[in-house]
């Protein structure tokens, strides 16, 4: 009955850790690690040029060269967001929220917090956001100044319709302020094509630096006009741009080593022909795992045309015998830490696609859910 299945050797990156097949932090590369093993002043030549480049790759890569300026922020993602929603809505503004996961719901406590006006316009979590909706809330409600809306909601993998979003808020005369954490540098986003006054992501998740700091790409123009709007010091974009602008420096300690991975980590990325190819290896990635786990039984929560390549949601197996606990553990035996789900609609895990992995690491994670299944006892297929 009970047949010993030999359990094959645990996968694991270039350095040796279990592979994060989660929202990040993410698997890095061993370059990247590696380019952090040097102290460094703030005041540094080499820091304070390595820096500026840093900025000016960044707003090309959104597309904003000349329009555009990216400002850097201490912290994780969760620190930019708030930042740029303090720093960029006025006091006397109100801003309408899109939410279709937790990081929408986040944004709505950010407000909160900030004791700043705020409407929500709200979908269920395997729904994108409707620009009819928020182009209705707009017409509706005259007193709202700007709109956030989350990229690719990593509660679930979905992805919003960004551009036609940003079409319905610039013809209604409002500011459109972006969380795209785990979409920007895998999913296009061009700043000719999709007008925002910001976007806000981190140096981890696509982009695979390690974690610590995140950046604000703006538009010039709103940037200039948000001076003494931030209820933060340490959160002030505005500040931290005007002083970046006269001394090249930071305001506070810089993360200097998160910052010589990231030069590193956007080395390799322009290496993989920037979002293009980083966006194809991850779709690639995507595709190899969502097929692999329906035909284990497993079904994901979203419709392929809504999937970001990022994260999948699967619904948790009604099989008895497949125990989420259970399942986790054996999964990171052997090399690989998956996720628990966030939703709130139905019971769900997560598995991530993005940072150092690629289509051999997707197919040995399939292998690895196909013993997992047989420790379990379960057969052919979960379903
Ligand atoms: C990861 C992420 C964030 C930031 O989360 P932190 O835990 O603060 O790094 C914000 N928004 C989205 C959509 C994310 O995926």
């Amino acid at each position: 009955m009970d047949h010993p299945v030999p359990t094959p050797p645990a996968a694991a990156s270039e350095t040796g850790d279990p592979l994060l097949l989660t929202p990040g932090p993410l698997t890095t590369s061993a370059s990247v690690k590696r380019a952090m093993l040097h102290d460094y002043g703030s005041r540094d030549r080499h820091f304070i040029e390595l820096n500026q480049g840093i900025l000016e790759r960044l707003v090309g890569i959104a597309g904003g060269q000349g329009s555009h300026v990216a400002v850097p922020l201490q912290g994780s993602g969760t620190f930019v967001v708030e930042a740029m929603l303090g720093c960029f809505v006025p006091r006397d503004g109100r801003l309408l929220i899109c939410i279709n996961g937790a990081y929408g719901k986040r944004m709505a406590k950010i407000c909160q917090y900030h004791g700043r006006s705020h409407t929500t316009v709200e979908f269920a979590e395997d729904e994108p956001v409707a620009p009819a909706a928020v182009e209705a809330s707009l017409e509706r409600d005259r007193a709202i100044t700007h709109v956030a809306v989350v990229h690719s909601e990593t509660t679930s993998g979905i992805l919003n319709p960004l551009t036609e979003i940003a079409r319905v808020v610039e013809r209604c005369g409002r500011g459109l302020l972006v969380d795209a954490m785990s979409a920007f540098g895998a999913v296009p986003l061009d700043a000719r094509e999709v007008r925002f006054d910001a976007v806000c992501a981190s140096s981890n998740k696509c982009l695979e630096g390690v974690p610590g700091m995140g950046f604000c790409i703006a538009r010039k123009e709103a940037l200039a006009d948000t001076k003494g709007n931030s209820p933060s010091l340490s959160l002030d974009l505005h500040d931290q741009w005007r002083a970046m602008q006269a001394s090249g420096q930071w305001r506070f300690t810089p993360p200097t080593h998160v910052i010589l991975a990231f030069d590193q980590a956007l080395d390799e990325f322009d290496r993989e022909g920037g979002v293009e190819g980083r966006g194809a290896r991850y779709r690639a990635n995507c595709a190899l795992l969502v097929e692999g786990m329906r035909a284990l039984g497993f079904r994901p929560l979203l419709p392929d045309g809504l999937q970001a390549p990022n994260i999948v949601t699967f619904h948790m197996p009604e099989n008895r015998k497949f125990v989420f606990e259970r399942f986790y553990g054996l999964m990171r035996e052997q090399g690989y830490v998956i996720y628990p789900g966030k939703l709130t609609q139905a019971d769900s895990f997560r598995m991530g696609c993005i940072g150092r992995l690629d289509q051999d690491h997707m197919r040995g994670a399939l292998a690895a859910v196909r013993h997992a299944l047989d420790r379990l006892g379960i057969g052919e297929t979960v379903a």
